[in-house]
């Protein structure tokens, strides 16, 4: 059974499931990593984790949430297992190391959330009577998550 949605974090939370598949954990907390905004890994436990940042706009929550997704959905085979979802946010000053792999799977979760984003405004253009009232980013996310 769904649980009920009434917050913008819901939301994110059912879209996660949605796209993500029913063990994403989704915390709001922050990155241990202090170069990024979003992350996702599996923890030690081999939970799939996705932490992000809170207060940022709209726009960029959705689009880090969705491309956080597509590396859930592409990459979560060569996920490394680690134990930064125990560290505090901001503990982790140095950036990743940028491989040429790293890069092609970047470009991989861009080229999804795209797709993604794209197939929910052509929804949403088509069915705009189910979406009266909501906002942009918040109709997208609704649209993947009750109808993709
Ligand atoms: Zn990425």
């Amino acid at each position: 059974m769904k649980s009920e949605i009434r917050t913008t974090f819901d939301l994110m939370q059912a879209c996660a499931k949605k796209l993500g598949g029913e063990d994403v954990i989704l915390r709001m907390n922050g990155c241990a990593y202090e170069a990024y905004d979003g992350i996702s890994y599996k923890s030690e436990s081999g939970a799939i984790m996705i932490d992000m940042r809170s207060g940022l706009d709209d726009t960029a929550s959705m689009r880090i949430l969705l491309h956080e997704l597509a590396h859930v959905a592409l990459h979560v085979r060569k996920m490394p297992c680690t134990d930064v979802a125990l560290l505090k946010p901001n503990s982790i000053k140095e950036s990743l190391i940028v491989t040429d792999e790293v890069m092609r799977e970047e470009d991989e979760a861009n080229l999804l959330m795209k797709k993604w984003i794209e197939w929910a405004r052509a929804y949403i253009d088509l069915f705009s009577d189910r979406f009266s009232g909501m906002e942009n980013e918040e109709a997208i996310m609704w649209a993947l998550t009750n109808y993709y």
